[in-house]
């Protein structure tokens, strides 16, 4: 698949680099020309989706300054993989969560929305 010119490199002790390269295992559930998303190993919800790009940021902040559109791509397959696990409805709902920093609980550092549903959530978070 080619990516946009302004795309990072892979980083190749990247965990999540190697899932979008498909050097690694995990359950796809969403793929565009940007951005790859597949369910978390340790999920916290009936749906826990994350959704990367396939280049290479360390995090959201990077990738926002960097790639603004392609940082929109995120929350445009966060929005269609919620309608195909039947989060979208008007009783319904789900939450996107972009750890940014250590002190944010980011622990895998290429950038990752988080999309979770399936249970009531809970105000304010952990
Ligand atoms: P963070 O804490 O950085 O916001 O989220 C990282 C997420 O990646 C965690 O929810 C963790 O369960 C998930 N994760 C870590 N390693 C793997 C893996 O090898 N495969 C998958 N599918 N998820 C992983
Ligand atoms: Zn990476």
């Amino acid at each position: 698949m080619t990516l946009p010119q302004n795309s990072a490199p892979p980083d190749p002790d990247c965990l999540f680099c190697k899932i979008a390269a498909g050097d690694i295992d995990a359950t796809i559930v969403h793929e565009a020309e940007t951005t790859v998303a597949f369910r978390d190993l340790n999920p916290q919800a009936p749906t826990h989706v994350l959704v990367i790009p396939r280049s290479h940021y360390p995090n959201a902040a990077a990738l926002a300054e960097a790639d603004p559109a392609t940082a929109a791509h995120l929350f445009d397959a966060a929005r269609e993989i919620a309608a195909a696990e039947g989060l979208d409805g008007a009783d319904g709902g789900y939450r996107m969560v972009l750890n940014t920093g250590p002190a944010a609980h980011q622990t895998v550092f290429h950038a990752h929305l988080h999309v979770l549903g399936g249970r009531q959530m809970t105000w304010p978070p952990g």
